[in-house]
């Protein structure tokens, strides 16, 4: 199990730090308050993933606590009451994590994300792309400092191919001066396919070159620093670059997804369906619409209540999801409707794969915590090889109709538009 070893003599900062940390991040933490007690923390052999020292102790020098602890090759953070000049840049030349200074309430919660970004920057990967290897060697320490996952490139030529094997890299830290491709040349090769909110670009030059920031952030950089930098100002720069691009893709995922269940919503439903359409029409391939509609929904909101209805919208949305493959859009596109796209799943196929669904769902134990209950669902299926279709909507009204059909026919069953539906 990971854990922290915070390090702090004040009873009331450690006790909220801990707390904050444990009950925010779900993350171990070990907390002594003495140098001897870290002494002795580090010499039982327990692995420790960071560490959050204090710099004033009742038994040891200022200081000596951050030699000992990295020197037992764990990260640090100081957090400190005051800022001593001096010692502030010993500390940063010795590659801590962060000076963070205890002078405001707000510096536990800035603490508490900086532990959240740490932990989550494992799962970043990052490409480091310069000619010179003591650069790109002191960027890439700087980053596994912070636990980055770091790609290296020699030249701009190494960096795009890197790139390209390794869909995951977020962020591309680039030097201009290099062989083949130039930084400028990179960012714009990497530009063509991936926008500044998919992908961050921090351009790196000398100072003696005036013009630079402004051509990389013209030719599609998101940042700029120059060289040479103080790690501090590298750390806020690159922290910044992601935190955003993590908030953009929040608020992208939450204005796409359904907030009870997390599928797709209905809006992007359509943005997603519009694309496939657009292939179809291109005779590229064929796609099925199917509405699935729970039966009798009202009934169990009405002798279970609201909550027990949303529990079962869940676990069925968990249920369309696991079921389908990653390529169909499985929405919530009303209250107990769910709309389906899949593409190539063969028209004589269709009908039977969603009648397998049909009494996958039936057999169900749906869990309400104090009960468990069984449901149906009855289901409208379009499907294109069995007409033409023009758009989307034409196609959702077809599985509407056929929808519409099955409840009519007595409900829990799948209706086809199309060889085996009678003609309207
Ligand atoms: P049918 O078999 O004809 O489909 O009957 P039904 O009762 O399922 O259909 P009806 O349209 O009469 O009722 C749908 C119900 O779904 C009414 C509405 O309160 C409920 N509902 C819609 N959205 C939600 C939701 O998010 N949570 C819960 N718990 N209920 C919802
Ligand atoms: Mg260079
Ligand atoms: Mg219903």
């Amino acid at each position: 199990m990971e854990q922290i070893l915070l390090v702090e003599d004040s009873r009331a900062i450690g006790t909220l730090v801990r707390g904050k940390i444990q009950s925010t991040l779900g993350i171990k933490v070990h907390w002594v308050q003495t140098f001897q007690e870290t002494v002795r923390a580090l010499g039982i052999g327990e692995p420790y993933c960071l560490s959050i020292l204090d710099l004033t102790l009742p038994d040891t020098r200022s200081g000596e606590i951050v030699d000992f602890v990295l020197s037992r090759g764990v990260p640090v953070i100081i957090f400190a009451g005051r800022l001593d000049r001096e010692l502030h840049e010993s500390f940063w030349s010795k590659m801590i994590v962060d000076y963070v200074l205890k002078d405001n309430p707000a510096s536990i919660d800035y603490l508490v994300s900086l532990v959240r970004r740490l932990f989550r920057n494992r799962f970043i990967d990052v490409l480091v792309a310069d000619d010179s290897e003591s650069s790109r060697l002191e960027i890439a320490n700087l980053l596994t400092i912070h636990k980055y996952n770091v790609f290296y490139a020699k030249d701009g030529q190494e960096a795009l191919a890197v790139f390209e094997a390794n869909p995951g890299i977020k962020l591309v830290i680039v030097d201009y001066y290099m062989p083949r491709l130039d930084g400028i040349q990179l960012t714009r090769e990497i530009r063509r396919w991936h926008s500044k909110e998919e992908v961050a670009i921090i351009g790196i030059s000398g100072r003696q070159q005036a013009n630079l920031p402004a051509m990389f952030l013209k030719n599609g950089a998101n940042d700029f620093i120059t060289k040479p930098f103080v790690s501090e100002e590298f750390y806020c720069r690159v922290t910044q670059n992601v935190d955003l691009l993590e908030y953009i893709e929040t608020i992208r995922n939450s204005s796409n997804t359904d907030y009870l269940t997390g599928l797709y919503n209905r809006r992007y439903f359509f943005e997603l369906g519009r694309k496939l359409l657009a292939g179809m029409r291109r005779g590229h391939i064929s796609l099925a619409v199917a509405m699935i509609d729970i039966d009798y929904f009202k009934r169990i909101n009405d002798t279970y209540g609201h909550e027990a209805g949303d529990l079962v919208l869940k676990q069925l949305a968990t249920l369309l999801k696991e079921r389908f493959r990653a390529t169909d859009i499985v929405s919530r596109y009303g209250g107990e409707e769910f709309c389906i796209l899949a593409a190539n799943m063969a028209g004589e196929h269709a009908e039977a794969v969603l009648d397998r669904v049909r009494q996958q769902i039936e057999r169900t134990d749906f869990d309400l915590g104090f009960a468990t209950i069984r449901l149906t669902v009855s289901i409208g299926l379009c499907h294109s090889d069995f007409g033409r279709y023009e758009t989307l909507e034409e196609m959702i009204e077809t599985a509407d109709t056929t929808l519409y059909m099955a409840k009519e026919e007595g409900r829990n069953r799948v209706r086809l538009w199309g060889p085996v539906a009678p003609p309207h």
